[in-house]
């Protein structure tokens, strides 16, 4: 199947999250959609059907995120829960984590949460310090984790670590499911200019006790799996950022017809109408980008899906950025109103350039991998 012609099920399957948004709208309640986007199939449809789920990809996953964002309701923990921990455990979990987590991953009853990012690593994870140690059969893990999303409401977090013999050097990572109530699993919101449904946390744990069966797959297959849910952690970040976009777009777009200060709307005036159209078409040359990555990864092609999963979050992000800045600004003084709803747009739409990779990380990445030029760090 073409990644740049959309095919007939892929439409079918955009226009039934378009009208399920709509249905929600801006003012939605977090809870009430997700459960009904999973009630649909829209949440694990890129899980194994054997499992509960629509035995689809990252194809069909950002499409609903995409669509969701368009109409003004992005789910965030998609990027998470379905994306990053359902394609690690159904690629290298065990027979136990696959049957416990991707049937209530799939039909919404249960979320995961995922933390890599800590506060002296930030971008370089190669730097992360977050230890596991064997105690017995358990694990004993201590670390500090920060801006760790929606720890509060899911079930449990996909905590990325190092083994204590793999404490210096090249990260060998290793994956554990912590769930919440696990005693010693400390968190604590950090506060955020964001007004999203989700909050963002920082956490710390101290020796705290996991047994075996926490640790997902194999523990020597960690930079495996670490990078088989960060390529779909990518794509998704595309999407959200090009559902938020366009959702922006559509706002000032609608008032530009509208609004006349002069003899005719201001979106003939071509200062406001060209930089919409520009932002239109680089945010559908973001999306082409996306859909070459989720099809190569989709195709099983890690290697090349990571090269264009970074690009199109490049794309998506920097398009997001400069989209919903035009759009505040087309809608005048009423741009930083509340009932417009689009001034919270704008750090949102930062979120989109700095996580969960940023923008220069990319630049780097395409400089190194793809030019050959050398490293300065
Ligand atoms: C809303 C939100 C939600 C998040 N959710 C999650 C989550 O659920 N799970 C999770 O694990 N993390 C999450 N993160 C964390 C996010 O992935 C990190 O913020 C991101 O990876 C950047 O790390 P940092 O904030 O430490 O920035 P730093 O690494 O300190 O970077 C600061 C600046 O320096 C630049 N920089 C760093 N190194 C280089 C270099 N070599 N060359 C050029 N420039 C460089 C960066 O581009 C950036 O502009 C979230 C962050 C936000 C804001």
């Amino acid at each position: 199947m073409s990644p740049v012609i959309e095919s007939e099920e892929h439409q079918a399957l955009r226009a039934a999250v378009a009208a399920l948004g709509k249905r929600h709208g801006r003012d939605f309640a977090p809870e009430a959609l997700w459960s009904e986007a999973a009630k649909l199939g829209y949440l694990g449809v890129n899980l194994p059907e054997a499992y509960g789920g629509g035995g689809g990809g990252i194809a069909e996953l950002s499409i609903v995120l995409e669509e969701l964002g368009a109409a003004g309701c992005p789910l965030l923990m998609m990027v998470v829960s379905p994306a990053i921990c359902g394609t690690v455990i159904a690629r290298f979990g065990t027979d136990a984590q696959k049957s416990e987590w991707l049937p209530a991953l799939a039909d919404g009853t249960r979320t995961m949460a995922f933390g890599i990012t800590e506060p002296d690593a930030g971008s370089n994870s190669h730097r992360i310090t977050t230890t596991a140690r064997r105690d017995g059969a358990d694990w004993l893990l201590t670390g500090r984790k920060v801006f760790i999303s929606g720890v509060d409401k899911a079930d449990a977090t996909l905590i990325v670590g190092r083994t204590e013999d793999a404490r210096t050097g090249s990260l060998k990572p290793c994956l554990f499911i912590v769930p919440r109530d696990t005693p010693g699993f400390d968190y604590r919101p950090i506060d955020m200019e964001l007004r999203a449904s989700e909050r963002q946390f920082e956490l710390v744990f101290d020796d705290m006790r996991l047994p075996a069966e926490a640790l997902v797959g194999d523990e020597n297959a960690g930079l495996l799996q670490l990078f088989a849910g960060l390529n779909p952690e990518r794509i998704m970040t595309a999407a959200f950022a090009i559902g938020m976009a366009r959702h922006a777009l559509g706002r000032a777009v609608e008032y530009a017809r509208e609004r006349t200060v002069w003899r005719q709307p201001i979106g003939a005036h071509q200062a406001i109408a060209h930089p919409l159209a520009q932002s239109h078409i680089e945010l559908e040359l973001a999306r082409l980008m996306m859909q070459k990555a989720a099809h190569l990864y989709d195709s099983g092609d890690d290697a090349a899906a990571g090269e264009a999963a970074n690009m199109a979050k490049y794309a998506a992000g920097e398009a997001c950025v400069k989209a919903v800045d035009q759009s505040v600004h087309t809608l005048g003084g009423n741009g930083l109103t509340r009932e417009f709803g689009l001034a919270s747009l704008i750090t949102a739409a930062r979120v989109s350039r700095i996580a969960p990779v940023s923008r220069e990380m990319i630049l780097n990445y395409v400089s190194h991998q793809t030019l050959g030029l050398p490293k300065s760090y």
